[in-house]
């Protein structure tokens, strides 16, 4: 028989339990012991919808406090000493080190935070020693969770990290300089270890997740596969199905090829449905296939006639009792169900399908291929009424946006002049110092602004006193910055309920949800919205606001807006066009924002890209350059509108730019922020050697974390920038936007920043 398999489910719960319990404990409200009940009492509720699904194969240790990688930091001892040293509880160590720890004389950053993959999800960095070691954790979670279920009445598949991932994906520490990979022989016996004991609990199987798979390898990385796996294999150890996702793996194929330890692959059919034929033919007469054909990542309907179509190929090859029906990532990365969607409009609805109905699907999937479509013939025919129904709707079509997309000349792409002319004009027009500092553009959201917010949803207030509000808040925001002696500044973006959602509501094409969050860092989850037609502008969406501000400010205000990629990228998109037909469509609606913004008299304006790396194909090569290039263009599009005395800034939440510094500099962007201060000064090597000339704030402090960056830790931040960058070049920011801060620490730590860069003037 097919069996069917779920390879993670979302954490949070049906009403971002999750986030409310873990930001509950660290606000000292519910106890540790609350905490880790609530964690139980969420892993119960989800193991058992799944098995109410019908899933035969499903997953524990897929939940985690704060993130699956920082787990396995945690349960293999990789633990920084900086963390280890002061004798915190387990809990708050993990803690420590996800989101920093300032408190009771402790005062730690933590460890980096980058993107998973493609995704927008982010997982903690492994941060590894020279002289590292590993020792299993006493109570290992993945055991402990196993067993969990097992009292409950469920055998679950354990989800592992594999071993060449977990180093794959880390780094040597601040001063060190061990490459992660060269650790693996110490690495390994403590997996087997773990595996061990797994089986002793009554595992039979184990994923073992390896989803480096998917890049183009080092040769170190790609050579440690065939001897790791031989070692992870024996009769004290579970059977081990090896997953791969968001790609192909058709490149390393031979790393897999004669693994005759692993029980069986898994690939993303979704993403890669070609590879198929490749990874069957590789595999052992005995391993078994699972086929990810209901998608992880995105929140359409199943087309279950092309799914089953797919399974049956396999099913050809290997016989039934080799293939696996399964999702094709974890299901981490969709929102909890559809049932809380009340609001949604029935003709959408339809189209949709979240990670309870996508649990579903596997079981419906997996039946109609065990016993025939017979068995499932109702919702087999509901499926391709649904799909039908979706692909002929007036909905997705816009004729006047199909029409302007048509008539894009090249020109609509280039600002009128070079940099250096455009840099004088705006050195004439907005007087800024050497060193000026701004922000990223949100202040604290504080309880308050959630509170009016959710009474203007509710209707219990008005939109005009809704307004009154937010302008008394941009007024505030304006006192305070006055106050700090900032440069440029931001309206605080208190109207916006998240960057991309607050535009997608606004724009024609899109649709949006009340509950479809997704977890993105830690405690933080976010609501993306839904592009399902082709996209509009129908009226100006940030004008009000900024001008409001700039009117009340005495200093230059900058514009706030989400670029093209950004907004298609942090949106769940469309599966039926391209998406760069989708990133045209916003750029040009957000041209139109740009041009109505410089018109309203607002002369500095954002356009955030932090997703444009994210957006990367994971591999090198042409497809990669393809995305670029109509990445660029239609960041290009959406700015070039302006006159060349108005300043263009863009802003990305990170500084690795080596692999596509090309792009970066193609956008032409005449100032840009990133983050850098969780990351290396090195990073701006690279502006150095491109001979990059336009103007950069390395973000000077982390974000993320409640800790006060002290004055002369700032300063010598500075200091280490200004080995890279010309003075005249360099901006004063923090890394990022400050939404998730609370203000007593954002006003310290900018009254820092302010002072730190007034330093530097006086000295140059
Ligand atoms: N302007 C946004 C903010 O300040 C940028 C956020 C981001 O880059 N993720 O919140
Ligand atoms: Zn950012």
């Amino acid at each position: 028989m097919v069996q069917s398999s779920v390879l993670g489910f979302p954490r949070m719960g049906v009403n971002r339990d999750l986030k409310k319990a873990t930001e509950a404990y660290w606000g000292g409200k519910i106890s540790r012991d609350d905490l880790v009940a609530e964690g139980k009492r969420l892993r119960l509720a989800h193991w058992k919808i799944q098995k109410d699904a019908g899933v035969d194969i499903i997953p524990s240790n897929d939940f985690a406090f704060y993130d699956q990688v920082l787990d396995h930091i945690q349960l293999f001892n990789a633990i920084p000493e900086r963390y280890s040293k002061h004798g915190l509880d387990s809990l708050d160590e993990y803690f420590a080190m996800g989101r920093g720890h300032q408190k009771d004389g402790v005062d730690v950053p933590s460890l980096e935070m980058v993107k998973w993959f493609d995704s927008n999800y982010h997982y903690v960095k492994p941060t590894l020693q020279d002289n590292q070691e590993f020792k299993l954790a006493a109570d290992p979670k993945p055991v402990r969770e196993f067993l969990e279920a097992k009292e409950a009445g469920i055998i679950t598949r354990p989800v592992i990290l594999g071993p060449v991932s977990f180093l794959a994906l880390g780094k040597a520490d601040r001063n060190q300089t061990v490459d992660p990979i060269s650790l693996l022989e110490k690495l390994l016996p403590v997996y087997v270890e773990l595996l061990e004991k797994l089986k002793a609990a009554g595992a039979e199987t184990v994923q073992i997740d390896e989803p480096v798979l998917v890049f183009d390898l080092r040769k170190e990385v790609k050579d440690a596969f065939k001897p790791a796996y031989a070692k992870l294999s024996g009769d004290k150890l579970p059977k081990l199905l090896l997953a791969t996702y968001f790609g192909d793996i058709v490149h390393n194929i031979d790393v897999l090829a004669d693994t005759q330890s692993l029980y069986g692959i898994h690939v993303d059919l979704v993403r890669n449905p070609e590879q198929l034929e490749t990874v069957i033919g590789a595999l052992g007469s005995e391993q078994v296939f699972s086929a990810g054909v209901v998608n992880g990542r995105n929140i359409w309907k199943t087309n279950f006639q092309k799914a089953i179509e797919t399974v049956e190929t396999a099913i050809q090859k290997l016989g039934k009792d080799r293939v696996i029906v399964a999702t094709s990532s974890s299901l981490l990365h969709v929102p909890h169900t559809l049932d809380s969607e009340k609001k949604l409009d029935s003709e959408v609805r339809d189209w949709f399908s979240f990670a309870v109905q996508k649990t579903s699907e596997v079981a419906i999937i997996a039946k109609a291929v065990t016993e025939g479509p017979a068995s499932v013939r109702e919702a087999l025919e509901a499926n391709a009424k649904s799909v039908q129904a979706r692909a002929s709707s007036k909905r997705t079509n816009n004729e006047a946006v199909k029409k302007r997309q048509s008539e894009i000349t090249p020109e609509l792409h280039s600002r009128k002049s070079a940099f250096p002319e455009r840099y004088a004009q705006q050195k004439e027009h907005l007087k800024l110092p050497l060193f000026p500092t701004t922000t990223i553009g949100s202040f604290p959201q504080t309880s308050e602004i959630r509170v009016q917010r959710n009474k203007f949803t509710k209707g219990d207030i008005t939109a005009e006193q809704y307004e009154k509000f937010i302008e008394k808040e941009i007024e505030e925001v304006i006192k305070i910055q006055d106050e700090l002696d900032l440069d440029v500044y931001v309206h605080g973006e208190p109207e916006r309920n998240d960057m991309v959602q607050y535009f997608g509501e606004r724009l024609d094409g899109y649709v949006f949800t009340t509950h479809a969050w997704v977890q993105s860092y830690g405690s933080r989850c976010v609501r993306p919205p839904i592009i399902v037609g082709d996209i509009s502008r129908p009226a100006p969406m940030s004008v009000k606001e900024s001008k409001f501000a700039a009117s009340v400010s005495k200093k230059p205000m900058k514009g706030m807006l989400t670029g093209p990629i950004t907004c298609l990228r942090w949106s769940f998109p469309r599966d039926d066009v391209h998406q760069s037909v989708q990133a045209q469509q916003l750029a040009l609606a957000l041209r139109d924002e740009v041009v109505d913004l410089e018109a309203g008299g607002i002369y500095v304006i954002q356009v955030d890209e932090p997703a444009l790396r994210e957006g990367l194909p994971l591999r090198a090569g042409r497809e990669r350059e393809n995305y670029l290039s109509w990445a660029v263009d239609s960041f290009k599009l959406s700015t070039a509108g302006v006159k060349d005395s108005t300043q263009i800034h863009s802003h990305f939440c990170y500084s690795e730019f080596q692999d596509f510094f090309h792009a970066i500099a193609a956008l032409d962007a005449d100032v840009l922020s990133i983050e850098n201060s969780k990351s290396d000064a090195k990073l701006l090597q690279v502006f150095v050697d491109k001979e990059y000339p336009r103007h950069i704030g390395p973000g000077v402090y982390d974000i993320h974390s409640p800790r006060v960056p002290s004055e002369q830790e700032i300063k010598d931040r500075i200091e280490e920038m200004l080995q890279y960058l010309k003075p005249e070049q360099l901006w004063i920011n923090p890394d990022c936007g400050l939404k998730t801060r609370q203000w007593k620490e954002t006003k310290a730590a900018l009254t820092n920043m302010v002072n730190a860069a007034k330093f530097f003037r006086a000295k140059h």
